[in-house]
């Protein structure tokens, strides 16, 4: 599998760099992983957006799905013959409808009590802890590599064992570690930890504050993940797992 990130902030975009989404390459497969602020912008420097073969949402919150209207208007522009799957949670139905654009793409359900296959990856869902329905994501390719996506969370112990062995975690990394108590998404001392305690190969942090030097981010997460190494997202960063 080769992740590329094509836009890693949280909550909104910020000097040409979007919000969450990546690219998930696969046995001649294109997966769009999330659709934030900015992704459809960035994914068409590296094809063609109507070559996309599906489209999988952890949530409806806008940075995960703001340009999932205008990638709609695209697959309307181009006529194609078959929609564009674009699979989400049905625990919010009247986003869950929107998927579905006549003549361009179409929303698929999945759940978190049994996996979803789409073309040879098996997808397994975790519904987080955050203020709307969310749900992380496992994905397993036919070799048995795994990539582990947090989506949006705040911590909760199911996450250990949801990463489990990862070949790759990508942890929704919003805060620094001073930021603790009620809050809805991973500090990098939760993120450095969970990578620890999953046992995971690498861990990536994406979702990252505008408002914190990179590098604060980056060294703080190390510092919890022991030896596991640690990479921060950023734009056009491709991991092959
Ligand atoms: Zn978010
Ligand atoms: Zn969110």
């Amino acid at each position: 599998m080769l992740v590329t990130v094509l836009g890693f902030y949280g909550g909104y975009p910020y000097k040409g760099i979007g919000t969450s989404g990546y690219l998930l390459q696969n046995d001649g497969k294109n997966l769009l992983i999330d659709c934030g602020s900015g992704v459809l912008n960035s994914l068409s420097n590296y094809m063609q957006p109507t070559d996309l073969d599906a489209v999988v949402l952890s949530h409806y919150h806008h940075d995960h799905t703001a340009d999932v209207g205008v990638l709609q208007y695209n697959w309307l522009a181009a006529k194609k013959e078959n929609p564009l799957p674009i699979y989400g949670h049905t625990q919010d139905f009247v986003n869950f409808a929107q998927l579905t654009e006549p003549n361009a793409t179409k929303g698929i359900a999945y759940n978190d009590y049994e996996p979803t296959e789409i073309g040879t990856l098996k997808f397994e869902f975790l519904r987080t802890v955050h203020p709307v329905p969310a749900y992380a994501m496992r994905i397993t390719d036919s070799k048995g590599k795994v990539i582990v996506y947090t989506a949006d969370t705040t911590y909760f112990d199911g996450l250990v064992d949801f990463s489990k062995d990862a070949d790759l975690l990508i942890a929704d990394t919003n805060f620094p570690d001073d930021v603790t108590g009620r809050k809805w998404h991973l500090n990098t001392r939760e993120a450095g930890t969970l990578a620890k305690d999953a046992n995971v190969k690498r861990l990536m942090i994406s979702h990252l504050p505008q408002t914190v030097d990179v590098e604060t981010m980056l060294s703080q997460s190390q510092k919890y993940a022991g030896e596991i190494p640690v990479v921060n997202a950023f734009q056009g960063l491709e991991i092959e797992v």
